[in-house]
């Protein structure tokens, strides 16, 4: 059996193929490498430079590979850009989807596991979210993941042999523990990525976007889950699926919040760096506390993280920061 992985040259979907190797799958990666990385595939994957929308790539890997499941990551990230250009959005994370998704039913595929977001409950209010909370996505990247999660759902009702896992993921950071993969957009908005940044002096210091939330500190709290602990759950949501578990919709955090306080003076402290800190206005649309009840991912899919420590998530994000150099996506094992 073999696991096709869409967006597998990316930050998350490269970890992904790492997680699955480990565990002796045979795996097969498409990108387009519209913003990811061949470097960052696998050698021990077989690759395909592709467009999840691309017919004849699709058709030449479901006939050349017999393919059990599909983990799909690719589509397009950046939040604020979304409200910009929603019908990329709606087009990239939405149709393309939908395109997969017929492709999956065609070739009989069971098992789909989707890379969702906590961006579906919007702004969920001052305790832990869990999977009951309404749907209130305040962007269009929220809105073009919660399409994909119903198109999901109303699918795998009337179909009895497909089933999949909408993971729903909340601040995801760090890098592999032996640094053969990490995060290496310099696009990126996210605070751990922007502070390792600042104390390997890449940039000249980092903004803490509002202080006047109501949290304890007054900066905005999330939930900041290691890269590796997330391809885990996905792949203990493949194990599930595979011994026949039912569709389930599933969030992928810690349980744990920390302020933007917080994790800059973590990141100082593990940096031994003390870069330049200024305050700003809030950011448009930040919520002031998304943390995740992961309940639901520990006991049903038996998830159970391995570095569900902020020091270590920021330790691991450093080292491929420093590894990473001044090279723009580049390879940093040369
Ligand atoms: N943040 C910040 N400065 C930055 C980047 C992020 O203060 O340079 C804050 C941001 O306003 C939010 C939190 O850090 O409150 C997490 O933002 P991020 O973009 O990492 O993830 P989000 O929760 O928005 O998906």
């Amino acid at each position: 059996m073999t696991v096709l992985v869409t967006g597998g040259a990316g930050y998350i979907g490269s970890h992904m193929v790492l997680k699955l190797l480990e565990h002796n799958e045979e795996v097969v990666v498409i990108d387009n490498l519209s913003t990811g990385n061949e470097w960052a595939v696998s050698p021990q994957a077989t690759f395909y430079k592709a467009d999840i929308a691309d017919p004849e790539a699709l058709d030449t890997i479901f006939s050349n590979h017999k393919i059990d499941a599909i983990i799909h990551f690719a589509g397009l990230i950046i939040v604020s850009e979304s409200v910009e250009v929603p019908l990329d959005y709606y087009s990239e994370n939405t149709c393309k989807s939908r395109f997969l998704i017929q492709h999956a039913l065609d070739a009989k595929v069971e098992n789909f596991i989707f890379s969702s977001s906590a961006a579906v409950y919007g702004a969920p209010g001052l305790e832990p979210v869990s999977e009951a909370a309404p749907f209130v996505p305040e962007s269009p990247y929220g809105t073009s993941k919660l399409m994909t999660e119903l198109m999901l759902r109303d699918v795998a009702a009337v179909n009895p042999g497909f089933r999949y896992a909408a993971l729903r993921y909340f601040n995801v950071a760090g890098a592999d523990p032996q640094m053969r993969a990490g995060q290496s957009s310099r696009l990126s908005t996210h605070l751990i990525k922007i502070a390792a940044e600042a104390a390997t002096g890449k940039r000249d210091g980092l903004q803490i976007f509002g202080d006047d939330f109501q949290t304890p500190d007054g900066t905005c709290v999330r939930d900041y889950i290691h890269v590796t602990d997330l391809a885990g759950a996905h792949y203990c949501a493949l194990t599930y699926l595979r011994n026949g578990g039912a569709s389930i919709a599933a969030n992928c955090g810690y349980g744990s919040g920390y302020s933007v306080r917080q994790v800059v003076d973590a990141v100082k402290a593990v940096s031994g760096v003390d870069f330049k800190v200024t305050q700003a206005p809030r950011r448009a649309g930040d919520a002031a506390m998304i943390v995740a009840d992961s309940t639901l991912a520990r006991d049903a899919l038996g998830w159970s993280p391995e570095f569900e420590d902020l020091e270590t998530v920021i330790r691991h994000a450093l080292q491929w920061e420093r590894n990473l150099g001044n090279r723009t996506g580049g390879n940093p094992a040369g």
